[in-house]
Protein backbone atom coordinates (compact mmCIF):
# COMPACT_ATOMS: atom_id res chain seq x y z
CA UNK A 1 0.00 0.00 0.00
CA UNK A 2 1.11 3.87 -1.06
CA UNK A 3 1.85 6.32 2.09
CA UNK A 4 3.29 9.30 2.16
CA UNK A 5 4.47 11.71 4.75
CA UNK A 6 2.47 15.01 4.80
CA UNK A 7 3.54 17.79 7.21
CA UNK A 8 0.89 19.96 8.79
CA UNK A 9 0.81 22.91 11.29
CA UNK A 10 -0.52 22.92 14.89
CA UNK A 11 -2.41 25.38 16.36
CA UNK A 12 -0.59 24.27 19.98
CA UNK A 13 0.15 27.42 22.00
CA UNK A 14 2.20 27.68 25.14
CA UNK A 15 0.54 26.54 28.06
CA UNK A 16 1.47 26.64 32.28
CA UNK A 17 1.66 23.28 33.78
CA UNK A 18 2.03 21.63 36.94
CA UNK A 19 3.58 18.01 37.48
CA UNK A 20 0.86 15.74 38.71
CA UNK A 21 2.36 12.48 39.06
CA UNK A 22 6.31 11.02 38.36
CA UNK A 23 6.43 7.17 37.94
CA UNK A 24 9.76 5.59 37.48
CA UNK A 25 9.51 2.82 34.51
CA UNK A 26 13.05 1.83 35.53
CA UNK A 27 15.33 4.22 37.55
CA UNK A 28 16.77 6.03 34.42
CA UNK A 29 13.59 6.13 32.70
CA UNK A 30 10.61 8.16 33.83
CA UNK A 31 7.02 8.71 33.33
CA UNK A 32 5.91 12.16 34.11
CA UNK A 33 2.08 13.42 33.69
CA UNK A 34 1.56 17.39 33.76
CA UNK A 35 -1.67 18.49 34.48
CA UNK A 36 -2.83 21.71 32.88
CA UNK A 37 -5.51 23.13 30.19
CA UNK A 38 -4.72 20.17 27.14
CA UNK A 39 -8.51 20.76 26.24
CA UNK A 40 -7.06 21.76 22.45
CA UNK A 41 -4.02 20.04 22.36
CA UNK A 42 -2.86 18.13 19.27
CA UNK A 43 -0.21 15.99 18.68
CA UNK A 44 -0.81 14.02 14.96
CA UNK A 45 2.30 12.70 13.75
CA UNK A 46 3.71 10.03 16.11
CA UNK A 47 7.51 11.75 15.60
CA UNK A 48 5.93 14.99 17.15
CA UNK A 49 7.99 17.22 19.54
CA UNK A 50 7.35 19.46 21.73
CA UNK A 51 9.44 21.73 24.33
CA UNK A 52 9.38 21.74 27.50
CA UNK A 53 10.18 24.67 29.55
CA UNK A 54 12.14 24.63 33.21
CA UNK A 55 10.18 27.72 34.88
CA UNK A 56 11.30 27.97 38.31
CA UNK A 57 7.76 28.18 40.39
CA UNK A 58 8.45 31.59 41.71
CA UNK A 59 8.19 33.17 37.90
CA UNK A 60 5.64 36.16 37.73
CA UNK A 61 2.86 36.00 34.91
CA UNK A 62 4.85 39.39 33.27
CA UNK A 63 7.85 37.18 33.04
CA UNK A 64 6.59 34.20 31.98
CA UNK A 65 5.02 36.20 28.75
CA UNK A 66 8.70 35.80 27.22
CA UNK A 67 10.14 32.47 27.44
CA UNK A 68 13.29 32.85 26.04
CA UNK A 69 15.07 33.32 29.02
CA UNK A 70 14.37 29.65 30.54
CA UNK A 71 15.49 26.75 29.62
CA UNK A 72 13.88 24.28 27.59
CA UNK A 73 14.64 20.63 25.70
CA UNK A 74 12.58 18.98 23.25
CA UNK A 75 10.13 15.61 24.23
CA UNK A 76 7.72 13.50 22.32
CA UNK A 77 4.19 13.96 23.55
CA UNK A 78 3.04 9.71 24.66
CA UNK A 79 -0.49 10.58 25.82
CA UNK A 80 -3.06 13.05 26.32
CA UNK A 81 -6.39 13.93 27.79
CA UNK A 82 -8.19 17.40 27.89
CA UNK A 83 -6.16 18.34 31.51
CA UNK A 84 -3.09 15.63 31.45
CA UNK A 85 -0.34 14.97 29.28
CA UNK A 86 2.34 12.42 29.58
CA UNK A 87 6.13 12.38 28.35
CA UNK A 88 9.06 9.76 29.23
CA UNK A 89 12.07 11.14 29.67
CA UNK A 90 15.68 9.78 30.17
CA UNK A 91 17.41 10.85 33.39
CA UNK A 92 21.13 10.37 32.12
CA UNK A 93 22.39 12.29 34.41
CA UNK A 94 23.35 16.10 33.16
CA UNK A 95 21.78 19.08 31.86
CA UNK A 96 18.47 20.55 32.25
CA UNK A 97 15.93 18.37 31.32
CA UNK A 98 17.92 15.14 33.10
CA UNK A 99 17.83 16.99 36.19
CA UNK A 100 14.82 18.25 36.31
CA UNK A 101 12.76 14.98 35.48
CA UNK A 102 15.38 13.49 38.03
CA UNK A 103 14.02 16.30 40.84
CA UNK A 104 10.33 16.48 39.48
CA UNK A 105 8.03 16.30 42.26
CA UNK A 106 3.94 17.09 41.97
CA UNK A 107 3.44 20.93 41.92
CA UNK A 108 6.51 21.65 39.83
CA UNK A 109 5.91 24.15 37.60
CA UNK A 110 6.87 24.53 33.68
CA UNK A 111 5.66 25.06 30.70
CA UNK A 112 5.02 23.29 26.96
CA UNK A 113 5.56 24.94 23.95
CA UNK A 114 3.65 22.73 20.81
CA UNK A 115 4.10 21.00 19.07
CA UNK A 116 4.14 23.48 16.45
CA UNK A 117 3.72 21.11 13.00
CA UNK A 118 3.51 17.27 12.18
CA UNK A 119 4.81 14.95 10.03
CA UNK A 120 1.55 12.57 9.66
CA UNK A 121 2.13 9.55 7.96
CA UNK A 122 -1.09 9.18 5.11
CA UNK A 123 -1.54 5.85 4.21
CA UNK A 124 -0.61 2.77 5.76
CA UNK A 125 2.80 1.00 4.92
CA UNK A 126 3.45 -2.23 4.06
CA UNK A 127 5.97 -3.14 6.53
CA UNK A 128 7.51 -0.97 9.15
CA UNK A 129 11.59 -0.41 10.11
CA UNK A 130 11.47 1.41 14.20
CA UNK A 131 14.85 2.02 15.81
CA UNK A 132 16.58 4.21 18.79
CA UNK A 133 17.52 4.80 21.89
CA UNK A 134 15.21 5.94 24.94
CA UNK A 135 14.48 9.07 23.55
CA UNK A 136 13.28 7.54 20.20
CA UNK A 137 10.89 4.97 22.19
CA UNK A 138 8.13 7.22 22.69
CA UNK A 139 7.32 7.60 18.89
CA UNK A 140 8.62 3.83 18.41
CA UNK A 141 5.82 3.10 20.39
CA UNK A 142 3.25 5.54 19.11
CA UNK A 143 4.71 4.53 15.55
CA UNK A 144 4.07 0.91 16.33
CA UNK A 145 0.27 1.23 17.22
CA UNK A 146 -0.26 3.20 13.81
CA UNK A 147 0.74 -0.40 11.84
CA UNK A 148 -2.17 -2.31 9.80
CA UNK A 149 -3.04 -5.20 11.49
CA UNK A 150 -0.57 -8.17 10.38
CA UNK A 151 2.27 -5.95 8.74
CA UNK A 152 5.50 -6.70 9.85
CA UNK A 153 6.84 -4.45 12.29
CA UNK A 154 10.83 -4.67 13.12
CA UNK A 155 12.10 -2.92 15.79
CA UNK A 156 15.36 -2.24 17.28
CA UNK A 157 16.48 0.07 20.36
CA UNK A 158 19.10 0.46 22.78
CA UNK A 159 18.89 -0.25 26.72
CA UNK A 160 21.75 -0.18 27.91
CA UNK A 161 20.73 -2.40 30.86
CA UNK A 162 18.62 -4.81 30.57
CA UNK A 163 16.20 -3.74 33.28
CA UNK A 164 15.73 -0.82 31.01
CA UNK A 165 13.58 -2.71 28.41
CA UNK A 166 10.07 -1.73 27.80
CA UNK A 167 6.76 -3.50 26.64
CA UNK A 168 5.91 -1.97 23.08
CA UNK A 169 2.71 -3.37 21.35
CA UNK A 170 1.38 -3.07 17.72
CA UNK A 171 -1.60 -4.53 15.27
CA UNK A 172 1.23 -5.60 13.56
CA UNK A 173 3.58 -8.36 13.22
CA UNK A 174 5.85 -7.29 15.87
CA UNK A 175 9.49 -8.47 16.46
CA UNK A 176 11.56 -6.00 18.83
CA UNK A 177 14.94 -6.39 19.48
CA UNK A 178 16.81 -5.02 22.29
CA UNK A 179 20.56 -4.12 22.17
CA UNK A 180 22.94 -2.59 24.13
CA UNK A 181 24.87 -0.01 22.41
CA UNK A 182 24.74 2.01 19.23
CA UNK A 183 26.80 0.30 17.14
CA UNK A 184 24.87 -3.16 18.00
CA UNK A 185 21.76 -0.83 16.78
CA UNK A 186 23.67 -0.01 13.39
CA UNK A 187 24.53 -3.69 12.75
CA UNK A 188 21.18 -4.72 13.43
CA UNK A 189 20.41 -1.70 11.00
CA UNK A 190 23.11 -3.55 8.63
CA UNK A 191 21.15 -7.05 8.87
CA UNK A 192 17.41 -5.28 8.55
CA UNK A 193 15.37 -8.24 6.08
CA UNK A 194 14.68 -6.88 2.73
CA UNK A 195 11.08 -6.85 2.52
CA UNK A 196 8.79 -6.53 -0.22
CA UNK A 197 5.76 -3.50 -0.68
CA UNK A 198 6.37 -0.34 0.54
CA UNK A 199 8.06 0.33 4.11
CA UNK A 200 8.42 3.19 6.42
CA UNK A 201 11.28 3.35 8.31
CA UNK A 202 12.36 5.76 11.44
CA UNK A 203 15.21 5.89 13.26
CA UNK A 204 16.11 8.46 16.08
CA UNK A 205 19.07 7.75 18.67
CA UNK A 206 22.08 10.29 19.53
CA UNK A 207 23.55 12.06 16.50
CA UNK A 208 25.91 9.76 14.89
CA UNK A 209 23.40 7.19 14.20
CA UNK A 210 22.24 9.38 11.00
CA UNK A 211 25.01 8.89 8.13
CA UNK A 212 24.71 4.79 9.13
CA UNK A 213 21.06 4.43 9.57
CA UNK A 214 20.74 6.13 6.16
CA UNK A 215 22.94 3.85 4.59
CA UNK A 216 21.86 0.80 6.17
CA UNK A 217 17.71 1.70 5.19
CA UNK A 218 18.67 2.02 1.16
CA UNK A 219 20.70 -1.07 1.54
CA UNK A 220 17.24 -2.35 3.10
CA UNK A 221 15.27 -1.11 0.53
CA UNK A 222 14.01 1.87 1.89
CA UNK A 223 13.24 5.21 0.37
CA UNK A 224 14.97 7.86 2.41
CA UNK A 225 12.78 10.48 0.92
CA UNK A 226 9.91 8.59 3.03
CA UNK A 227 11.78 7.61 5.70
CA UNK A 228 12.94 9.56 9.00
CA UNK A 229 16.08 9.48 10.19
CA UNK A 230 17.28 12.45 13.40
CA UNK A 231 20.17 12.62 15.88
CA UNK A 232 18.16 13.06 18.86
CA UNK A 233 20.97 14.63 21.05
CA UNK A 234 24.36 14.92 20.75
CA UNK A 235 27.26 13.46 23.11
CA UNK A 236 28.97 16.15 24.43
CA UNK A 237 26.89 18.83 23.08
CA UNK A 238 24.22 20.32 25.39
CA UNK A 239 20.79 21.64 23.46
CA UNK A 240 21.73 19.76 20.54
CA UNK A 241 19.28 21.10 17.71
CA UNK A 242 18.31 18.48 15.36
CA UNK A 243 17.04 19.80 11.51
CA UNK A 244 13.46 19.17 11.86
C1 LIG B 1 12.32 15.48 18.16
C2 LIG B 1 12.89 15.07 19.49
C3 LIG B 1 12.12 14.34 20.40
C4 LIG B 1 12.67 13.91 21.62
N1 LIG B 1 11.90 13.20 22.49
C5 LIG B 1 12.43 12.80 23.70
C6 LIG B 1 11.63 12.08 24.66
O1 LIG B 1 10.44 11.84 24.46
N2 LIG B 1 12.23 11.68 25.82
C7 LIG B 1 13.55 11.97 26.08
O2 LIG B 1 14.05 11.59 27.16
N3 LIG B 1 14.32 12.66 25.20
C8 LIG B 1 13.78 13.09 24.03
N4 LIG B 1 14.54 13.79 23.14
C9 LIG B 1 15.97 14.00 23.46
C10 LIG B 1 16.20 15.17 24.40
O3 LIG B 1 15.63 16.36 23.86
C11 LIG B 1 17.74 15.33 24.56
O4 LIG B 1 18.28 14.15 25.12
C12 LIG B 1 18.12 16.55 25.35
O5 LIG B 1 19.48 16.85 25.07
C13 LIG B 1 17.98 16.36 26.86
O6 LIG B 1 18.33 17.55 27.51
P1 LIG B 1 19.18 17.58 28.86
O7 LIG B 1 18.96 18.92 29.43
O8 LIG B 1 18.85 16.37 29.65
O9 LIG B 1 20.70 17.42 28.35
P2 LIG B 1 21.56 18.54 27.56
O10 LIG B 1 21.75 19.76 28.40
O11 LIG B 1 20.94 18.78 26.22
O12 LIG B 1 22.94 17.79 27.38
C14 LIG B 1 23.88 17.68 28.46
C15 LIG B 1 24.83 16.52 28.17
O13 LIG B 1 24.09 15.32 28.24
C16 LIG B 1 24.25 14.56 27.04
N5 LIG B 1 22.93 13.94 26.72
C17 LIG B 1 21.83 14.54 26.27
N6 LIG B 1 20.83 13.64 26.11
C18 LIG B 1 21.34 12.44 26.48
C19 LIG B 1 20.79 11.12 26.53
N7 LIG B 1 19.53 10.86 26.20
N8 LIG B 1 21.59 10.13 26.97
C20 LIG B 1 22.89 10.37 27.33
N9 LIG B 1 23.47 11.60 27.29
C21 LIG B 1 22.69 12.62 26.87
C22 LIG B 1 24.68 15.56 25.98
O14 LIG B 1 25.48 14.95 25.01
C23 LIG B 1 25.48 16.58 26.79
O15 LIG B 1 26.82 16.16 26.92
C24 LIG B 1 14.01 14.23 21.93
C25 LIG B 1 14.78 15.00 21.03
C26 LIG B 1 14.23 15.40 19.83
C27 LIG B 1 15.08 16.20 18.87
Amino acid sequence: MVFSLVRTPLPNGPRRVAVRSVDALTPTYLRIALEGDFADFESRGADDHLRLFFVPDDVDAAELAELRPFPSREYTPVSWSADELTLDVVVHGEGPGSNWAASATPGNGAMVGGPRGSQVLDGRPDHWLLAGDRTALPAIRRFAAQAASGVPVDVVVIAEDPADEQAISSPGDLRVTWVRDLDALIAALGAAPHRDGDGFAFVAAEQSVVKPARAALVAAGFDLERSIVKGYWKRGEAEYHAPH
